[in-house]
């Protein structure tokens, strides 16, 4: 970063001083911090996704970071929003968009609802706790009422035990370099989320990347590091982790996970799952991946999940072996140095689990289990015999439609917006420059009728901008469409 004297600040560890090739230092750090301009720091951002963000993302951006005002149900209120320059800044107008129809939010089981008759137990929990814990885990921040979640995480996920941390994030970030470190060896799928990333980065393992589900590319890195071993050395690794996820959020493809079991066997590495989107929303009764393929969960050495998306709620849980969350319970970071979960969180994800598992003497969790997977079904097989081209296993609730070019993205949102659908956009860098897309999600909370009205302003669009790219249009399935619908009772 240039600063007007002419220098550039370094901390000394924001940037990496590059070596000349004479493996000099390629500038030089006064005592101050100051270093000479010209010299060549590693760029923060390369010229290209300057060049992206400045000639193409301001143009756009009035589609990303919209402010809502209301829960993200199934429907929901948009903040308006104009520029006055181009998108450098917005200005409120003081106007609500009412009732738009939610294609965004991961509210997989329609449980971020407003406050209904079954919210009732959070109140009093409310009551009871207060909001805040002010200590931790190790200190005087455990609750009956974490024992009580983490107890039902365990039962509902069919394993020995489980551990709750008050963030998705930092559960995988902060629990990963307590299970591998120097030594070790991670093998992580090229699209796993940032919290993976981070979290295989801190713990200080050497980290191989494997093309996304592919499980020859990870068979060929299992058997280099088997046969190889650590670089120079050429002792064994001290333990090799694959680290993958349940659904992927941006493709919305399915882990092939009895393959990756049977790899993992083979070549005696451990296996760590992220079930952020497939919790809840993946398998006959809402169990995962583990359930979709029929598996035993223990097959899978550590059950991660978050409690963000289908049970409306935040934080994540680490499950699986008695010893393996005793070990985390003692080395996490998350565990000794974060606050505890908020009470109130804690039993909204209670109540949500005990809906899901019909502890609360009703089918009213399954039902919406059911209706996910057939809400989900319906809107990917509609698109696809529009002609559209959509991503993922057609049992995934996030649908990821392709538009391709960056010059539609925005089109495609704006309009979306003026039919009162809010949808998510992505483009470069989250995905690659001329695969942009939307990217859906469903929700048992939706209805035929929204979803019908999504699919009609979506047929319209599809021909107006030209996004009907496929050659291989489906053919119906009318099996798919008789809707023995039932309304979600609260
Ligand atoms: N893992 C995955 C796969 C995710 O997609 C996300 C966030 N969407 C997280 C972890 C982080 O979870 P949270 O948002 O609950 O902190």
């Amino acid at each position: 970063m240039a600063n007007p004297g002419g220098g550039a600040v370094c901390n000394g560890k924001l940037h990496n001083h590059k070596k000349q090739s004479n493996g000099s230092q390629s500038r030089n750090c006064t005592k101050n911090g100051i270093v000479k301009e010209g010299q060549d720091f590693v760029p923060l951002y390369q010229d290209f996704e300057n060049f992206y963000t400045r000639n193409l993302y301001m143009r756009i951006r009035d589609n990303w970071n919209r402010p809502i005002c209301s829960a993200p149900g199934p429907l929901f209120d948009v903040m308006e929003r104009v520029s006055d320059d181009y998108n450098w800044t917005f200005r409120f107008t003081g106007r609500v968009i009412k009732d738009v129809i939610n294609m965004g939010s991961y509210n997989f089981l329609g449980l971020a609802a407003k406050y209904d008759e079954s919210m009732r137990t959070i109140k009093d929990v409310l009551e009871a706790y207060g909001t805040g814990v002010a200590s931790t885990r190790h200190e005087m921040g455990t609750l009956d009422k974490h024992k009580e979640l983490e107890d039902l995480v365990a039962k509902f996920l069919n394993v020995e035990a489980a551990m709750v941390f008050g963030m998705g994030f930092a559960t995988n970030s902060m629990n990963i370099p307590a299970l591998v470190g120097k030594g070790c060896l991670i093998l992580s799928d090229e699209l796993n989320h940032a919290s993976l990333v981070l979290g295989a980065r801190l713990s200080g393992a050497t980290i191989r990347i494997f093309k996304h589900n592919n499980t020859q590319s990870l068979e060929k890195l299992l058997r280099d590091a088997v046969i190889y071993g650590q670089p120079r050395t050429r002792r064994a690794w001290k333990k090799i982790l694959i680290l993958v996820e349940g659904v992927y959020s941006m493709e919305g493809s399915i882990v092939h996970l009895p393959q990756i079991i049977a790899l993992k066997k083979k070549y005696k590495a451990y296996l760590y799952v992220d079930e952020a989107h497939s919790i809840g929303a993946v398998g006959p009764t809402g169990r995962g991946v583990t359930e979709f393929f029929g598996l035993d969960p223990h097959e899978v050495d550590v059950l991660m999940g978050t409690f963000t998306k289908s049970f409306g709620a935040s934080g994540g849980y680490i499950a699986g072996r008695k010893d393996l969350v005793d070990y985390l319970r003692v080395h996490s970071h998350s565990a000794v140095y974060a606050s505890s979960m908020s009470p109130p969180i804690a039993e909204q994800i209670i109540r949500s689990l005990k809906l899901i598992m019909g502890l609360d003497g009703t089918t009213q969790g399954l039902q919406r289990v059911q209706r996910l997977a057939k809400n989900t079904r319906y809107f990917r097989q509609r698109l696809q015999e529009m002609g559209f081209i959509i991503y993922g296993n057609e049992n995934a609730s996030v649908v990821p439609l392709l538009l391709y070019m960056p010059g539609k993205v925005a089109a495609f949102a704006r309009h979306m917006l003026e039919k009162k659908i809010g949808v998510v956009v992505v483009g470069f860098p989250a995905t690659p420059l001329a695969e942009a897309r939307a990217r859906f999600c469903v929700s048992a909370a939706h209805t035929r009728e929204m979803l019908d009205t999504v699919l009609e302003a979506l047929d319209e669009m599809g021909d107006l901008l030209q996004l009907k790219y496929s050659r291989h249009k489906k053919s119906a399935r009318p099996e798919l469409y008789d809707e023995t619908s039932f309304e979600l009772e609260d």
